[in-house]
């Protein structure tokens, strides 16, 4: 018979081992070296079997020593006196020792592993002690450490101490009683946990069985690992579920995010439509009254007054500019986005026809794409960067040079000047909304262009940025993806 052949069948023979019905005979008389692990799911289970242990022990007259987590202590107790027995009674006469799991814990532990010298001053006179008190009937233990342990994830410090529990067993006969969640397996796919647990045992039981352990390999039977295998894996099931409903409540919110952001911006367009009009209609009436006003006093009016009205217009008229600007920026991206063919040589000539500019300006335009985007997005990209290279400039001789870079997935646009040029400390506010260097306050503007160009361009995806030298010029760049990936955000 082949090695794999007679490994199928040891499984197929253990599996029947692992017999249900006679976890209540173990727990009732282990023999006095047992050192027995329990593997349990859920605490009801666990209270119902540790009070049986301690019960019978109890009620055979053996000395008893339970090392219990304070929170199924009291559930244990109760458990023990629904069972018959004084739990009061077995305590004063010093049958029944209850010590705390955790505080018992702490005193034999150094630098968080269990130290076998505190191990012992603490626990050896204890179970000595009760040996000499019942020296017939023995004496059985039940301890909770190692499952605080486990639970808190340190399985090293869980094996040390089932280490030291074993040569104690060993040197003194009485038996132990273990627990684990076996819920706690659950991220040991190779069960290599299980396993060097269970060889630090004698026997093992769970729900459905016990079964008496044979050191080595062999020890843990087929269906426990099964089991445990099941368990990793519904443990992995639950934690995608959870990841899954997370996601899906984030999706959720986002949406409705998106959908309070939509109606915000509808609020946000319908305020801006409404304000505009309203402010417009008085400072038309301000800017014809005023006009009527002089009309009406013609040559009553000295020479200062007159330019006082003229002022008055042109202030009503600025306003209405800036009315105008704010509402643009706004409304940025607000429509849907309409791609289609461009060819941006042939927009650039359309910006450059718009713009007029003086004769003594000199435009290049380097050979442009054409390729699919949205015209009109690009469009007031370049209206706003051409018309501030020839806005911005106090020479007689200006020159912009429009350029382009394929960057693969991207076309990088240039709008160079040799104009006044920005200072450095200008170079990330000039494009925030109603910005202005001070120094070209006397040039006719709003303040809003720029906002828009990086507006714009962010929504498609892209990047802008500027490189100014104060007397030397300006370059304006703007990174423009080929394909639109317009946020719509403001739709
Ligand atoms: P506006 O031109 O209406 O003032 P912009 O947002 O377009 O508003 O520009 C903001 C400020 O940046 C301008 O007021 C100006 O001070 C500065 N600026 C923009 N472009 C240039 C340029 N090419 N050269 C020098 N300064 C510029």
């Amino acid at each position: 018979m082949g090695k794999e052949q007679q490994a199928r069948l040891q499984v197929v023979r253990r599996a029947p081992e692992f017999s249900a019905g006679t976890v209540l005979e173990l727990l009732s008389k282990p023999t006095h070296a047992d050192h027995i692990i329990e593997l349990y799911e859920d605490d009801d289970f666990l209270v119902e079997t540790v009070a049986h242990y301690l019960g019978t022990g109890l009620a055979g007259g053996e000395s008893v020593v339970a090392i219990i987590a304070a929170e199924r202590r009291a559930a244990v107790l109760a458990r023990l006196a629904q069972n018959a027995i004084d739990v009061e009674r077995a305590r004063q006469s010093g049958q029944l020792t209850v010590l705390d799991a955790a505080s018992t814990l702490a005193a034999i532990t150094v630098d968080g592993m269990p130290d076998a010298d505190r191990f012992k001053a603490r626990l050896t006179p204890l179970i000595d002690a009760c040996r000499q008190r019942t020296p017939k009937a023995g004496v059985r233990a039940y301890g909770d450490m190692v499952d605080l342990l486990w639970r808190q994830g340190q399985q090293q410090a869980a094996v040390r101490l089932e280490e030291l529990w074993s040569e104690l067993c060993a040197g003194r006969s009485f038996s132990l009683l273990c627990a684990y969640a076996l819920g706690d397996f659950f991220r040991d796919p190779d069960s290599q946990q299980l396993k060097a647990i269970c060889r630090a045992h004698t026997h093992l039981f769970d729900k459905t069985g016990s079964l008496k352990v044979d050191p080595g390999e062999g020890a843990v039977p087929e269906l426990l690992l099964l089991k445990q295998k099941t368990l990793a894996l519904e443990t992995e099931l639950q934690s995608r579920k959870r990841f899954e409903a997370a996601l899906r409540e984030a999706l959720h919110q986002r949406r409705r995010v998106e959908a309070e952001l939509r109606q915000s911006n509808r609020d946000l367009d319908q305020f801006a439509s409404v304000a505009s009009h309203d402010l417009k209609a008085p400072l038309l009436a301000i800017a014809n009254l005023a006009q009527w006003l002089e009309e009406d006093l013609g040559d009553t009016l000295n020479a200062q007054s007159r330019e006082q009205m003229r002022l008055l217009r042109d202030r009503a008229q600025r306003m209405e500019t800036l009315i105008d600007a704010i509402l643009n920026y706004s409304r940025v991206g607000r429509h849907q986005p309409l791609i289609e063919v461009v060819d941006v040589g042939q927009l650039m000539a359309e910006v450059i026809e718009l713009l007029r500019p003086a004769g003594n300006v000199k435009i290049t335009v380097d050979p442009m794409p054409t390729f699919e985007t949205e015209r009109v997005a690009l469009y007031q990209v370049f209206q706003n960067l051409l018309s501030n290279a020839i806005k911005y400039t106090r020479r007689t001789d200006p020159q912009v040079t429009v350029r382009v870079v394929d960057e693969d997935d991207s076309y990088h646009f240039s709008v160079e000047d040799n104009g006044q040029g920005i200072a450095p400390k200008f170079h990330e506010l000039i494009w925030h909304v109603f910005a202005r260097v001070e120094s070209t306050a006397d040039v006719e503007g709003t303040g809003i262009g720029l906002s828009v160009v990086r507006k714009i361009t962010e929504m498609h995806g892209g990047k802008v940025w500027v490189q100014s030298t104060v007397g030397s010029g300006s370059t304006f760049h703007v990174r423009w993806p080929k394909h639109s990936v317009r946020s719509s955000a403001a739709s």
